[in-house]
């Protein structure tokens, strides 16, 4: 499959150099040429298939020449043998609440579906003995995803940005608390837009990214985004009609998966984006205008997010692959601050996509009410598309995107429930473990040095 830039159509990369690059260095983001579309029948083949042969099916149309069918099977096997859920995910549906579990993994949160397939991808690419240094921002879950799949592995340093104080104890002990010589944590005083931006500048400096060999995992890498795809195909299949999904959203990879699935022959009325008080893309879906304010923290703060990078990807489909358009938009929200979709183009986006807000104090109720009435313990996260689908009306079902498990979040849910719960037992002891981590200056050339 061959790849282009969102800023330039023209030239051509393939899977493996878009893998380790990440982000076009005209700033843009991947995509895929064209996308392999799926007919009725396809999807009746697929159905039947279980979730280590339907990600093989779904992931290779995206990998191949350089990854072949047989090569990602035996990835995906490998990547999923610690999962909880023999699925890998989990269908559960409560009290006519169809909710997506996809935190069966290693740290808690769905990142890790995608990064332990990175993490192997790496594990196929021939370095020439020269060590990569990737360098990552997280808003606290791609971070200890990351380290779960890259740790140890000789020829790759990783280094971390999280923002100082602004994710949860738990989210920073998975991560400062890993003893391998090749992880590097960075607590950076700003927020996760900071971290971001930094870890952009970093990719844009190209004589320092040849010098470091710089590669990133973020969700602006292509590969998350393929991974995250297979299970709106898995739950569809489960549901078995047109359904929607509601997703909890900060950088817009997760749901814009579901569009690609959508854009793949999925069956998907709309994608309902769940947004907290950092409602850019509420905004941006109900009005048009793109405008990033300052960052609020809030108890869901995976998605403490005003910039959201994968939404470049859906403004290419938005101005219909118009890659001039999208330069100057980008360049326009770069100069003035915002940029704001015309009419039509609005159209475009609302066809396929609907967003709601959900504030702190709602997501704290719903988590309440869902564990009075049904037992049932959701994280911060989860609550927010939770909140987003009982707001929406149209006939189709919702599936709920379960993006964290609750333990990540115990202060938030003692807020909310009144009570503790308890450590999955494969963080037992976690709290009382040693931590390592440096507290660095948001200034890019202080990051510098220390990478
Ligand atoms: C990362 C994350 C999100 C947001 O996902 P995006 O792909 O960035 O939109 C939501 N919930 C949790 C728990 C996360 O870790």
């Amino acid at each position: 499959m061959n790849y282009i830039s969102t800023r330039d159509k023209k030239t051509y990369f393939d899977f493996k150099s878009i893998f380790l690059r990440g982000l076009a260095s005209d700033g843009g983001l991947f995509l895929p040429e064209k996308l392999r579309k799926y007919s009725k029948d396809d999807l009746q083949r697929l159905s039947k298939l279980n979730y280590f042969d339907l990600a093989s099916e779904i992931i290779s149309n995206f990998s191949e020449p350089f990854l072949k069918k047989d090569k990602i099977k035996s990835i995906i096997e490998k990547a999923y043998v610690n999962f909880d859920s023999k699925d890998v995910v989990k269908l559960n549906k409560i009290n006519g609440v169809n909710l997506l579990e996809l935190y069966h993994g290693p740290t808690l949160a769905f990142k890790d579906i995608a990064m332990q397939v990175i993490g192997l991808i790496f594990d196929e690419i021939d370095l020439n003995k020269k060590k990569i240094n990737i360098v990552v921002a997280t808003s606290g879950d791609t971070g200890s995803a990351a380290i779960a799949a890259l740790k140890e592995k000789k020829d790759i340093n990783l280094f971390i940005l999280h923002p100082y104080k602004k994710i949860s104890d738990i989210q920073r002990k998975i991560m400062t608390t890993c003893v391998s010589s090749n992880i590097f944590n960075i607590a950076v005083k700003g927020n996760f837009d900071d971290c971001q931006k930094i870890v952009k500048q970093m990719f844009n400096d190209e004589k320092f990214r040849e010098k470091i060999n710089m590669s990133g995992v973020n969700s602006i890498n292509w590969a998350r985004i393929v991974c995250q795809i297979v299970y709106y195909f898995y739950a569809y299949f489960k549901m078995q009609s047109k359904i929607n999904f509601a997703v909890p959203t900060g950088n817009f990879g997760d749901v814009y998966a579901g569009f690609v699935a959508k854009k793949m022959g999925l069956p998907i009325n709309k994608l309902i984006v769940a947004t907290n008080n950092n409602d850019i893309l509420f905004r941006v879906i109900n009005s048009g205008e793109y405008k990033p304010l300052k960052v609020k923290p809030s108890l869901s703060p995976s998605m403490d997010i005003q910039v959201a990078s994968n939404f470049e990807r859906l403004l290419f489909h938005i101005f219909k692959e118009d890659d001039k358009k999208v330069k100057i938009s980008m360049q326009k929200l770069s100069d003035e601050g915002f940029f704001k979709l015309e009419k039509d183009e609005l159209n475009i986006l609302q066809n396929d996509f609907e967003a709601e807000r959900v504030d702190d104090s709602e997501t704290l109720r719903i988590i309440k009410d869902f564990f009075v009435n049904y037992g049932f313990i959701l994280d911060p996260h989860t609550a927010t598309a939770v909140g987003a689908s009982y707001k929406i009306k149209n006939e189709s079902k919702t599936v709920i995107l379960g993006t964290a498990h609750p333990f990540k979040f115990l202060d938030t849910i003692k807020l909310a429930i009144g009570k503790k719960i308890e450590p999955p037992k494969k963080f037992l002891g976690l709290t009382e473990k040693a931590e390592k981590f440096e507290i660095l200056d948001n200034n890019l050339l202080e990051l510098k040095k220390f990478i």
